[in-house]
């Protein structure tokens, strides 16, 4: 999976591409989808959701520029695997997830998979972020939204970067939106297909 579909595919941070190798992705699919885990597609994990493809997890975690340092927000848990990796690569990371049945499977996957302790997995709408322990040095939203939920933008610190796909139901485009000294840069690095954002700022 590392060589063929992120290495090949441009991945180039070395953090992120050891993080995927040592975390045992298998560990986060049901074990009913289990022999998909390295599949290059989305895999379906209950609830109607998906964990997502690995190129996708591997390329919002690069685009954060992450250094170990950071505390990060993640929006839409699905069954933590994106939460392990970006834990792998911050110092902290509250992940949060609007399903309750896919929080608790998150928590327990990570519980049994990853020794450090620095993933807090919360239950909730993670559209209006989680402003008790924002601000965030980046954020990662897992799921497609209408637009950039300024709820995020507020709870993001200065300088920061998030990513988030932003677009229709069915189609939308990655965003890296970075700010810096008050002003907002944004580039899009990827087409891409979310399953949709619920909560206050989702599709309703
Ligand atoms: N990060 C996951 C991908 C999860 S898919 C991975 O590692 O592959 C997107 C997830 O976002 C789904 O589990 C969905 O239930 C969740 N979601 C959708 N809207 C949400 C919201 N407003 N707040 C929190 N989670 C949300």
């Amino acid at each position: 999976m590392v060589e063929t579909q992120l290495r090949r595919r441009g991945i180039r941070d070395g953090r992120v591409l050891r993080a995927m190798t040592e975390i045992p992705r298998e560990e986060f699919v049901p074990p009913e989808h289990r022999v998909q885990s390295y599949r290059d597609e989305p895999v379906h994990i209950g609830y109607g959701q998906t964990i997502s493809q690995p190129y996708m997890t591997a390329l919002m975690a690069e685009v954060l520029e992450l250094d170990g340092t950071e505390t990060v927000l993640e929006v839409g848990s699905g069954c933590g695997y994106a939460a392990a990796v970006l834990g792998a690569l911050a110092a902290r990371v509250v992940t949060v997830e609007i399903v309750p049945g896919l929080a608790q499977m998150a928590r327990a996957n990570l519980r049994r998979t990853v020794r450090d302790a620095n993933v807090t997995v919360v239950e909730g709408d993670g559209s209006l972020g989680y402003p008790e322990r924002a601000p965030y040095d980046a954020i990662s939203v897992a799921a497609g939204a209408p637009d950039v939920p300024l709820p995020l933008l507020d709870q993001l610190n200065d300088p920061g970067r998030l990513t988030i796909p932003v677009g229709s139901f069915l189609d939308q485009e990655l965003r890296v939106v970075w700010k810096r000294g008050g002003l907002i840069d944004t580039r899009v690095a990827t087409q891409c297909r979310f399953v949709p954002l619920r909560g206050g700022e989702g599709w309703n």
